[in-house]
């Protein structure tokens, strides 16, 4: 029998990366005691950590030069909070919503600061300023990074000030179920890794900052722990999820594991070449080159692979990184270099680096407003006291394609402003009522996993449908592909209402975890594949061959999908557009 207990907060936040912890020092700042955290891995290995390029905001500290090169600015630079709206709009296929993109630039800037005097170490210039970068899809140098570093000391930054402010903190709890009835939001329930107990936390308001998906995919550039669990535990809530079929491909993931290798790599000056030796993105786009949006460069490397023209016929092509020389790899991409050689052993100083695509970012999620709060329709009907920010939400700030660095700076700007708002409506709401059956049916649901004697393995289950994914609903899809890929999705789900754990018991449990996890896969796997096989257009990350244009007359409109008796139902939202109608979309 697995213990249980129930405990109360005002804020319970689910995720500790950058938009889970600026949330609740948000909430903190803003004079509420009783904030706590969970997290399913230790605070510090969240996936933001993971990030290496850098974080956008206008701030103009370096123009560039003739040949291209970002150079300190003398006279404020060239850059302004109208050029990012502008290249994020452009870069979202006109699928953000641009009262959302306009919070996300202006308000950049004092992320940056803020991070500045919270200590974080970022790559300075000469004169002291933070230094900035070439990133794809941006018009201007505006990424602020540390080496290749940069959600590393982002993190430590928010990790050091939520210590300072008293924040609570569940580590390597892993959160099972979202406790909604009435729509109201009750709580969470979670199982302690360590104890294997379950704990209900009861909270006036809940947020989610759970995170993204790439685990849905064979080839990603995603930590084990990404599997889009927020998102399936609102949806199992009631919560519509919003544009799900919008998934990011990184051009560069290491081949053949899909390990990032920084777009930082691209905007130092690496080239991306063929089996003919040609800097081959020149055909796709010439303005650009490789610093096209990430949607345009990875097809491309696709296509070339599917050409036959990947490094002698095979799966990846190359980024060159050779002319860069020895002192600049190392002072600017020390990790891209660390991970060549550990996992493939080829140094970037001496030799080209294999590449291939790689399931990256979800740029839909869990539909919320511009403060964090979860809505249910294009009416704003909010979910009462349920928040969401960072990756696993949808405020759609990216729209169709995600530009690099602007998704740092959405987790960490969206979670403030969420913990704001939290903290305003914790003021006057009162605990909700704790239904007597919530945990009990968590409980029964994990002691009957544990129990069941034979059945199938959940990691063959999850290599089917990983392998299924980013074969069907990877970069390139088409309506026989997506049918196939719902019939093995079903198949899986079938299978997997079967699965039978090796470990039966409750503590440190990493089978147990990875059969739970799954079952969040194969709920909004569903879902993208719904999604994708329903919008009859290409636009941004979501390319049909079969409908390879935008079709702005039909499809200039979000997506929501609804869990149904029925099964998941489409429903429609329209894009906000305010000053920027969309335009053909050329690099
Ligand atoms: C390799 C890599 C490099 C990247 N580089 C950049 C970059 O240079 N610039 C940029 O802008 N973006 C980059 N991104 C994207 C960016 O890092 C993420 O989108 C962003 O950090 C997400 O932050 P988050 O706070 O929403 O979630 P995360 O940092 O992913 O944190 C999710 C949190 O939720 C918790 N969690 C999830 N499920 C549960 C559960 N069931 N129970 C309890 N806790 C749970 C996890 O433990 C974790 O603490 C990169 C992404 C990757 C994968």
């Amino acid at each position: 029998m697995i213990d249980t207990t129930i405990l109360a907060h005002d804020i319970v936040i689910v995720g500790a990366g950058l938009a889970g912890l600026r949330a609740a020092i948000a909430a903190k700042e803003n004079g509420i005691q009783d904030v706590a955290v969970v997290s399913k891995v230790h605070p510090l290995r969240s996936h933001s950590g993971a990030a290496q390029g850098g974080i956008a905001a206008a701030l103009g500290n370096t123009v560039p030069d003739k040949e291209n090169n970002p150079v300190a600015s003398q006279d404020g630079g060239q850059d302004s909070i109208d050029l990012h709206f502008a290249d994020t709009v452009k870069g979202s296929d006109w699928l953000g919503d641009q009262d959302a993109i306009e919070v996300l630039v202006s308000e950049a800037p004092s992320i940056l600061y803020e991070y500045e005097h919270w200590g974080c170490v970022f790559s300075r210039l000469d004169d002291g300023r933070i230094a900035q970068r070439w990133f794809g899809g941006h018009s201007q140098p505006r990424a602020c990074y540390a080496a290749d570093w940069t959600g590393h000391v982002l993190l430590q930054t928010l990790y050091q000030q939520a210590e300072r402010h008293g924040v609570k903190f569940y580590p390597e709890c892993e959160v099972t179920s979202l406790v909604v009835r009435d729509r109201v939001c009750r709580g969470v329930i979670a199982w302690e890794l360590a104890t294997g107990r379950l704990i209900a936390l009861r909270a006036r308001a809940v947020m989610f900052g759970t995170g993204g998906y790439g685990r849905a995919f064979r080839i990603t550039s995603n930590a084990t722990a990404n599997t889009g669990d927020g998102l399936a535990l609102a949806y199992r809530a009631g919560v519509p999820l919003e544009d799900m079929e919008f998934v990011q491909f990184h051009p560069t993931g290491l081949y053949p594991s899909g390990i990032l290798m920084s777009e930082a790599a691209r905007g130092e000056g690496g080239y991306l070449i063929n089996d003919a030796g040609e800097r081959f993105m020149s055909k796709y786009a010439p303005s650009k080159m490789e610093l096209g949006p990430r949607d345009l460069v990875s097809r491309s490397i696709q296509q070339e692979i599917n050409e036959g023209r990947g490094i002698g016929g095979g799966e990846y092509v190359h980024l060159d990184l050779r002319h860069l020389g020895a002192a600049k790899i190392k002072e600017r991409l020390p990790q891209v270099r660390q991970l060549g050689i550990d996992f493939v052993g080829v140094d970037c100083i001496e030799a080209p680096i294999p590449i291939q695509p790689t399931a990256h970012y979800s740029m839909g999620g869990i539909p919320t407003d511009l403060d964090g709060q979860v809505i249910l329709d294009a009416d704003k009907t909010p979910l009462v006291g349920f928040f969401a920010a960072g990756e696993c939400a949808c405020v759609s700030v990216h729209g169709a394609n995600r530009l690099g660095t602007n998704s740092l700076l959405e987790a960490t700007l969206f979670g403030r402003r969420a913990g704001r708002a939290m903290a305003a409506f914790v003021q006057t709401a009162s605990l909700p009522g704790w239904p007597a059956d919530a945990l009990s049916e968590a409980r029964a649901e994990i002691e009957a996993l544990l129990a069941r004697q034979r059945g199938e393995r959940s990691l063959d289950i999850a290599n089917t449908l990983r392998a299924e994914m980013t074969k069907n609903v990877g970069l390139f899809r088409e309506k026989a592909g997506l049918e196939a890929a719902l019939k093995v999705i079903a198949e899986c789900r079938e299978r997997f209402a079967r699965v039978s754990l090796d470990d039966k018991h409750p503590v440190f449990n990493t089978d147990l975890m990875a059969a739970i996890e799954l079952g969040h896969i194969l709920e909004f796997a569903e879902l993208v594949t719904v999604g994708a096989l329903a919008r009859q257009e290409s636009r941004g990350s979501h390319f049909r061959t079969d409908f390879p244009k935008r079709d702005d007359a039909n499809w200039l409109k979000h997506t929501l999908v609804y869990r149904t008796d029925r099964g998941p139902e489409l429903r429609f939202k329209p894009v906000v557009i305010t000053k920027s109608p969309p335009q053909e979309r050329k690099y």
